[in-house]
C-alpha cells in the first residue's frame, strides 16, 4: 500500500514537539498529579510513565468491562459459549456496516458512562488521556494482531469543536497511534455538515442524520490501507459506518473501529 499522507510533515513536527516535551519533562523530573482522573481521590505518587492509567481501583471496579464474548461485527456482548452465526448477533443481524469489526471496552452505563460525559469538555483532556491508555491496556494485543497503517478519530464539526474546546476521540486516537507506532491522521476525515447530536434521535433518524456526512480530505492516499477508526461511544453504529464508508470509497481496504463503550439500548 502507498503509505500516508498529507499529514506526514505535521506528524513529524508533532513527533519532534513530543520529543522536546519528553526531554523537558525528563530533565525537570515531572510527575503526574497523584489523583484519580475520574473521582479525584489521591493515588500513590508515580514517576512519569507513559502507560500509567490515572484511574483508581475503585473507579475501575465500577466499570462494566466486556469479557471475551463479544460480537466482532458490532462490539455488543453476547452469551458466553454460544457460537455466533456469520451474520452477527441480535443487535446487528441484517444491518449493513461499512466497517469490518468493532472492539469495545465496556457497556455505556454506570461509571464508564459518567467518565465519557466528563471527557467531553476541554477540562476532561487528562481523563481522555487516561481512558486512551486504558483502551491500549485492554486491547493493545488485539490491535497489534492485524497491523494498522493509520489511526484516525471520528471528527467533530468545527462549530461543535469550538464549543467543546476539544475532541476527546482525537485524544484517544493520539494515544493509540503513538503506541501502535503508526501515523495519526487527525484531519483525514472531514464532517461536511453540523448534524444534531445522535443521542437526541431514534435509531432510523440516526442513520439518516449522518448519511454521507463524512468525506476524506484531499491529499490522502489510502489504497489498501488498514485504518483504525476511533470514537468514544458506539450505539447504532451509524456514525462509524458512515465514516468507514468514506474511508473505503477513498481506497481503504479494512476499517477496524475501536470505541470505549458500546451502548446496547437500541
Ligand atoms: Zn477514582
Ligand atoms: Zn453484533
Amino acid at each position: 500500500m502507498q503509505r500516508m499522507c498529507g499529514e506526514t510533515i505535521g506528524s513529524l513536527r508533532a513527533g519532534l514537539m513530543h520529543g522536546l516535551c519528553t526531554l523537558q519533562q525528563t530533565s525537570l523530573k515531572l510527575v503526574f498529579p497523584s489523583t484519580c482522573a475520574s473521582c479525584g481521590v489521591e493515588m500513590p505518587e508515580h514517576d512519569q510513565d507513559d502507560d500509567h492509567v490515572s484511574i483508581c481501583e475503585s473507579c475501575l471496579g465500577e466499570m462494566t468491562f466486556f469479557t471475551s464474548s463479544i460480537c466482532k461485527r458490532c462490539g455488543a456482548p453476547v452469551a458466553e459459549g454460544i457460537p455466533l452465526p456469520g451474520d452477527g448477533c441480535f443487535c446487528c443481524r441484517g444491518q449493513k456496516f461499512w466497517f469490518d469489526e468493532v472492539t469495545a471496552t465496556g457497556a455505556y452505563t454506570g461509571r464508564l458512562r459518567e467518565l465519557l460525559l466528563k471527557m467531553k469538555p476541554a477540562a476532561g483532556n487528562r481523563l481522555s488521556l487516561s481512558i486512551g491508555k486504558l483502551l491500549w491496556a485492554r486491547h493493545g494485543d488485539r490491535l497489534r494482531e492485524r497491523p494498522a497503517d493509520v489511526v484516525t478519530p471520528i471528527p467533530m464539526h468545527w462549530r461543535r469543536r469550538m464549543a467543546h474546546g476539544t475532541n476527546s476521540a482525537a485524544i484517544l486516537a493520539e494515544v493509540l497511534a503513538a503506541r501502535l507506532r503508526v501515523p495519526l491522521a487527525g484531519r483525514l476525515l472531514r464532517r461536511r455538515r453540523n448534524t444534531p447530536p445522535q443521542f437526541s434521535l431514534t435509531p432510523p433518524q440516526r442513520w439518516a442524520n449522518v448519511r454521507r456526512v463524512f468525506s476524506v480530505r484531499r491529499g490522502y492516499h489510502l489504497r489498501k490501507a488498514h485504518v483504525v477508526l476511533v470514537d468514544d461511544i458506539l450505539t447504532t453504529g451509524a456514525t462509524c459506518s458512515e465514516a468507514a464508508r468514506a474511508l473505503k470509497q477513498a481506497g481503504a481496504e479494512r476499517v477496524s473501529v475501536i470505541v470505549v463503550a458500546r451502548s446496547v439500548s437500541h
